[in-house]
């Protein structure tokens, strides 16, 4: 028989390429390989998850049998490649040698840990994956006090859904403003004030350094020399993409796997797409570029070499008490910004000299103005 495409996770990104793949190909064996048990779910949910009241099997959407047979392929789970060979076209698992027609890697990011001293790093919880969702809802039963670390997008979605859920939630993270390098200062604000008007705590500037178990439950030692008493830690300071295994065989990496437009790697046969991918220089950890990755990335596995393209991406920011959409400027991009609005409802524009737009922060009533202002955008990768 002739050697599989192989596709590494099923995530979005792995799942979502075997679906585009199989509308344009029915019959070439396709086998899946994740670390995880290949459960189908849309990460984007995991952050909604107190609010609606659902668990791990809540959210999952397929087990992976029913995947299987949607896909019509071999799905191996919890099983970790360890190696890649590019020159015979085989990975490892183990010593186990797995041929391949082509790879695709669709492996992820994985959580970057903070350092953090005391005796109970057992109560730190990130949350990248439906598993570890399912881990935190069960430490999580009967508590009370969340501490959060990290205030991007995933922690300020965790804390409004957490608040949502009956949870104190405090947050903690060395930044001055909530999403820095994402928001305008003005739409941050905003934002901080709607989680603050459901309770949330906001310590921004320290870090936590010290966690300790005590007759309560948790004592967190802040490096402003602030203690907050809690129950449990949710950690969201970040993701990187994983490149190590692609680093060892030779492939290019830099803060992604090097892919090319039609999501090549360095090596003919092997490509990438996802969060673990750095596409034409942008490693975005969206679910719409990898939507369109894997439409381009079907074609070209079936013989029709098709390079992606990014329209513009606004992200819709999951904190339902303030309204959140948002654009960054194409990075390296020079503009200026105008506000316009105040309190929860604030429109910031981002323009070149020319007047033409590059981005924008909307919040509260001024979302409305999104697809008016989508339409002004400039393609990410045109
Ligand atoms: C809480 C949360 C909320 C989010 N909300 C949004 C949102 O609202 N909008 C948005 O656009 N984006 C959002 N994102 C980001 C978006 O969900 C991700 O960009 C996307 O899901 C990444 O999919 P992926 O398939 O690339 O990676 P993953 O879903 O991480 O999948 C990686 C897969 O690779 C497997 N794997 C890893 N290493 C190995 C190995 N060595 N061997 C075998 N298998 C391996 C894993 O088991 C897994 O199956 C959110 C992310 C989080 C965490």
């Amino acid at each position: 028989m002739s050697a599989p495409v192989v596709i590494i996770g099923t995530g979005l990104a792995g799942y979502n390429l075997a679906k585009e793949f199989r509308k344009l190909d029915a019959q070439t064996p396709l086998l899946l390989i994740t670390a995880d048990d290949g459960r189908s779910y849309s990460k984007p949910m995991l952050s909604t998850g107190f609010g609606k009241n659902k668990d791990a099997d809540g959210l999952s959407m397929a087990e992976v049998g029913a995947m299987a047979e949607q896909l019509n392929a071999e799905i191996r789970t919890h099983t970790r490649i360890s190696g890649i060979d590019p020159g015979h076209q085989q990975l490892w698992i183990g010593d186990e040698a797995v041929a391949y027609r082509d790879l695709i890697l669709a492996w992820g990011a994985e959580v970057i840990r903070a350092p953090v001293a005391g005796d109970a790093q057992d109560a730190v919880f990130p949350i990248n994956d439906l598993e570890d969702y399912a881990r935190f809802r069960v430490a999580a039963a009967g508590k009370k006090r969340v501490l959060l670390l990290g205030a991007g997008l995933i922690g300020c979605e965790f804390a409004n859904d957490l608040t949502l859920g009956g949870y104190s939630v405090e947050l903690v993270a060395p930044c001055e403003q909530v999403m820095p390098g994402l928001l305008h200062p003005a739409a941050a604000a905003a934002v901080q004030a709607g989680l603050e008007s459901l309770g949330a705590r906001f310590h921004l500037g320290p870090v936590l350094t010290h966690l300790q178990h005590d007759a309560h439950g948790l004592q967190a030692h802040l490096s402003d020399g602030t203690q907050v008493a809690c129950d449990l830690v949710l950690s969201a300071i970040g993701l990187r993409p994983r490149i190590d295994l692609a680093a060892a065989a030779g492939l290019a990496v830099n803060r992604g796997v090097v892919v090319d437009r039609q999501l090549q790697t360095s090596h003919a046969n092997i490509f990438a797409l996802g969060d673990c991918a750095e596409v034409d220089g942008l490693n975005l950890l969206y679910v719409m570029p990898l939507m369109a990755c894997a439409r381009a990335l079907a074609q070209t596995l079936t013989g029709k070499p098709t390079a992606v393209s990014y329209g513009p991406m606004p992200v819709t920011v999951k904190t339902p008490v303030c309204p959140l959409v948002v654009s960054p400027p194409p990075r390296g991009a020079a503009g200026e910004w105008t506000v316009a609005g105040s309190g929860q409802d604030i429109k910031a524009l981002c323009h070149d000299a020319e007047g033409r737009l590059l981005g924008y922060a909307l919040t509260g009533t001024a979302v409305q103005e999104k697809l008016a202002l989508n339409r002004e955008l400039p393609a990410l990768l045109a």
